[in-house]
């Protein structure tokens, strides 16, 4: 089927993204005569429920970052760290060595010294994301973060693996 075809093709993470897209080009062509709902539908149908589940909760929200007095606050840090199931404390403290900036918690906020664009902070969260929430071995995300004497591990509850990363 020709869904099928398209999400094996360009991969299935992917084709979720561009699954409106491809609605557009199925609707030009004349082998679909279906209108737009229906074949939205029937695309969603086909992709495996699991990569949707995924995608959906794993959606790291934008850093609202505002710069103040020059001290940059991130507003949703708390919601961030809720997300992805880390400490926000934790997080804190890889976003601070990586800014090499001292900085604290206030309540949701994180508040860092000096002025911190949006863009670096959201690269380091997608590094951290990458490096402490992503189970290496299967790639999914639903992880813990665990810490054991001196040792740092990333437990996977989708596949049971238990990988050493480099220490927070
Ligand atoms: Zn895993």
């Amino acid at each position: 089927m020709f869904y099928k075809d398209l999400a094996n093709d360009i991969g299935e993470e992917k084709f979720i993204g561009n699954a409106e897209f491809y609605i557009l080009v199925a609707m030009s062509s004349k082998e679909f005569p279906y209108n737009y709902e229906e074949l939205l539908e029937r695309a969603y149908k086909l992709l495996p429920k699991k990569v949707t589940v995924r995608v959906e909760r794993f959606k790291v929200p934008r850093p609202e970052v505002v710069i103040s007095g020059k001290r940059t606050f991130i507003q949703n840090f708390k919601q961030i760290c809720d997300i992805l199931n880390r400490d926000p404390k934790i997080v804190l403290r890889y976003l601070l060595r990586e800014l090499a900036a001292p900085g604290v918690l206030e309540g949701n906020t994180a508040v860092i010294m000096g002025e911190k664009s949006e863009r670096v902070i959201r690269s380091i969260i997608d590094r951290f994301v990458k490096d402490y929430v992503i189970c290496p071995v299967c790639k999914q995300p639903d992880t813990s973060l665990v810490k054991e004497k001196k040792m740092m591990f990333i437990v996977c509850m989708a596949c049971g693996a238990k990988s050493a990363v480099r220490p927070i």
